[in-house]
């Protein structure tokens, strides 16, 4: 796409920030089109920064990356949204899908090599930086596994080791990390047990700000101490979802008879969109929006 039109930041313009003033910037998947109308229209009424992501899983069923950053740019344009906007590729498992969202105009992706070995993961990780960083798009890495949770079954945490998350952002000059530290994706069972201690000791270490993946069911008084701690992005899908399918389930089983699609979708938007709101407040980044140089990419 012509990147003389688009108005996206990378998170450089946003976490910076938001570290040095202990708040985080929300990064909210998109599932639908509607979605991306939700998560600006709540961004724009908090005065706030925001990452509207799409997930490499579901790039395609949205219709490819550049229908997708087609549609963020002239959503903006027509909704005269002027707060901060990053576009996000989340957990990306190749290097090339990375570049095809680059190219399409994405200004940040993520790259998740952290299932390989460290050495591998920094040099996929490095690549990435080397292509992104040279057209001004910034890059997030992981290091450690978010958990997932399938079938009620939580698996596959792995601490992230705080020398690995040092040599990967040494060799990288990635912009952020996650660093996994006992969060999963999906809904939580049980309270989450993070690891605080590791969580300081790896923001010190580093320097960079920290990404939070799975923050769907985190309690407060823990993701306030996360942010303390250095984390300036915050990953949240698994609540908007889950507000979106029970509405339009009530709206469905209160409404027997409809079969206007317009009424149901508006209903699932603004489930959306009052999640989003509400977690940008959580996350403290109203009204933050700072001087923020438009248009550079
Ligand atoms: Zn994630």
């Amino acid at each position: 796409m012509d990147k003389g039109s688009s108005r996206l930041v990378s998170l450089n313009e946003v976490l910076p920030n938001a570290k040095k003033g202990q708040y985080a910037v929300g990064h909210f998947n998109i599932n639908s089109y509607h979605w991306i109308e939700a998560i600006l229209e709540a961004a724009q009424e908090e005065n706030s920064p925001v990452i509207v992501a799409s997930s490499n899983r579901l790039v395609d069923y949205l219709g490819g990356f550049r229908l997708i950053a087609t549609m963020v740019n002239a959503m903006i344009e027509e909704k005269n949204i002027t707060v901060p906007v990053v576009l996000h590729l989340d957990h990306s498992d190749s290097v090339e899908r990375c570049i095809e969202a680059i190219d399409a105009g994405y200004t940040s992706v993520m790259i998740d090599g952290s299932h390989y070995p460290i050495e591998k993961n920094i040099e996929l990780t490095k690549q990435v930086v080397d292509y992104a960083h040279a057209r001004g798009v910034s890059v997030e890495a992981e290091v450690g596994m978010v958990g997932g949770n399938e079938d009620g079954l939580i698996s596959g945490i792995k601490y992230a080791d705080p020398q690995e998350c040092l040599q990967l952002v040494t060799e990288t000059g990635v912009d952020a990390l996650a660093a996994a530290l006992g969060s999963v994706h999906g809904p939580y069972k049980g309270e989450p047990k993070l690891g605080f201690d590791e969580m300081k000791e790896i923001s010190e270490l580093t320097n960079v700000p920290l990404v939070l993946h799975g923050a769907s069911g985190i309690p407060l008084y823990q993701l306030e101490k996360a942010i303390r701690l250095g984390h300036a992005k915050v990953n949240v899908n698994t609540e908007c979802l889950l507000a979106w399918t029970r509405v339009v389930r009530e709206y469905l089983n209160n409404n027997p008879d409809t079969y206007e699609v317009k009424s149901v979708l508006t209903t699932g938007k603004e489930a959306v969109k009052a999640v989003v709101t509400e977690k940008i407040r959580e996350f403290k980044s109203s009204n933050k929006v700072e001087k923020v140089k438009m248009g550079a990419y």
